[in-house]
Formats: C-alpha cells, sequence, structure tokens
C-alpha cells in the first residue's frame, strides 16, 4: 500500500508504538493519549483515530499488516475522532454523529484538506454488537457518562477491557452530578463481566491498569450518590477535570472523580 502524503503541523507531538501482545498495538500521541490497534485473523480494529495529527494513516497501514481496517471511536470527543477522515468508514455510537467532527479550536485548512475522506460514512454501533476480527471477538458495551456516546469494548481474545475516557488512573471526569449516578451503574455492569477481562485499557495517563481500579471508582461513585463524598484539593490528579477550580473532586484509593456539583 502507497504511504499517505501528510501536512506536518509546527505543533504536531510525536508518536510511539509498543506490542503488549503478538496481535496487540499501543499507539501513543504526546504526552498522555493512547488508541489501540487489535489484530485478528482475518480483520483488524483501529480503536480511536487520536487528533488524526502526523503519520498516524501511515502507522495504522503498516502494524495491520494486509489484513482489513475496521476503525470505532469510544466517544465523539476530538482527541478520539479527529484522525477520522482518513478513513472511508468509522463505528461509533449514534450519539456522536452530530459532533464527532467538531474539533476543540480552528483546524490548519490544508491538513484538513489533506484527508482523504471529508465525508466518511458513520456507522452506527451499540450495546450488545460484536465484532469479529477472526478468531478475536469484541463485544461492544454502551457505558455513557463521561460522554453521551462512550462504549468500552472487551476484547476476548486478549481479556482486555477498553474503558475509553470513562475512567482512567488519573481519573472519570463527569459532567453534572447526576452524571456520577450513571457512572456508577456503568461500573457495576463491567464489575458483572469482571471474569471476561484481565487489564483495563484507557485512553489516557496510562495503559494498562489493574482490574481493581473498577472497585475503587464503584466505591468513589457510591460516596457521591448516597452524599458523603470525600472532598480532595484539586492539586494531585494526572490532568485538569473539564471544569477547572468549579470541579469537585472525590478520591477512594486509586480513583478520583472529577463532577460539577448542582448550581
Ligand atoms: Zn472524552
Amino acid at each position: 500500500m502507497s504511504k499517505r502524503k501528510i501536512v506536518h503541523l509546527p505543533d504536531d507531538e510525536g508518536y510511539r508504538w509498543w506490542r503488549i501482545f503478538d496481535d496487540t498495538y499501543v499507539i501513543h500521541y504526546g504526552e498522555a493519549l493512547d488508541i489501540f490497534l487489535l489484530l485478528g485473523g482475518e480483520k483488524t480494529l483501529l480503536i480511536d483515530t487520536a487528533y488524526g495529527r502526523g503519520d498516524l494513516p501511515n502507522i495504522v497501514d503498516e502494524l495491520r499488516g494486509g489484513r482489513e481496517l475496521l476503525v470505532v471511536n469510544t466517544h465523539g470527543h476530538f482527541d478520539h475522532t479527529g484522525g477520522n477522515r482518513w478513513f472511508p468508514r468509522v463505528h461509533m455510537h449514534k450519539n456522536a454523529f452530530a459532533y464527532a467532527d467538531h474539533s476543540f479550536g480552528p483546524l490548519d485548512p490544508a491538513w484538513l484538506a489533506n484527508m482523504p475522506y471529508p465525508d466518511y460514512e458513520k456507522i452506527a454501533v451499540d450495546d450488545g454488537d460484536v465484532f469479529d476480527l477472526g478468531g478475536r471477538r469484541v463485544d461492544v458495551i454502551y457505558t455513557p457518562a463521561h460522554c453521551d456516546s462512550s462504549l468500552s469494548f472487551i476484547d476476548h481474545g486478549r481479556r482486555l477491557l477498553f474503558s475509553g475516557d470513562e475512567f482512567d488512573a488519573g481519573q472519570a471526569n463527569l459532567n453534572v452530578f447526576s452524571s456520577v449516578g450513571a457512572f456508577l451503574e456503568n461500573c457495576r455492569r463491567l464489575k458483572a463481566r469482571e471474569d471476561e477481562f484481565d487489564f483495563i485499557m484507557p485512553n489516557h495517563n496510562g495503559t494498562p491498569i489493574a482490574k481493581s481500579y473498577l472497585d475503587d471508582f464503584i466505591t468513589a461513585s457510591q460516596h457521591v450518590v448516597d452524599g458523603r463524598p470525600d472532598f480532595v484539593p484539586l492539586e494531585g490528579g494526572h490532568r485538569r477535570p473539564f471544569h477547572g477550580d468549579r470541579a469537585v473532586r472525590v478520591r477512594v484509593g486509586d480513583s478520583c472523580i472529577n463532577y460539577l456539583p448542582e448550581e
């Protein structure tokens, strides 16, 4: 396959990538953003497209080894969807259709014009759907709290849970207080399936992480729902929460939940 022409920008950050199994890559962009490539017997699944900067399409083409490529977004935020226009078709939850192409700021016109699929096809996937990569099955679970289009994935080939931005080693970035209840329910659903995975693969702040994070996030969100949050100062997290100084942070064990108090 011929290499894609790339428009490089002054503020592009670098990629690094590595195998965590013979058939599983982490592709790391910049300081704290990871996306994933799962190789099956027949097909490859790319989980998220980062910002789409730099050599992403050529890296993916090299690593997939000629297999058919499927692309899916964990949710519709632009640090996960920015590279969608490199690909003819991208799977995502239907709620992401409306905003998956909304960047966080202005995009360089030459960079944007260089991407081959400005009107790429958006294909809806939802809870219970399955990607069959050929001897490697990946289940789709709808887990909206950080975002109303969030999907998690259980890869039965390597017993991995991909959690998107719903939670990571740094934090769970939630919005309004009521989203904490949804987050708790989602975590309980994942906990009920913990026999199906050995490690959790978030997109930010380090990956893989231990399954025990799920227990801590359940405890922390239960504290919030019960009205007894353990407030901690803002400093000390890996990333700033969505809402800056307005956020409440609740920390239990390894977990940290950020959310907006009710006005
Ligand atoms: Zn996000």
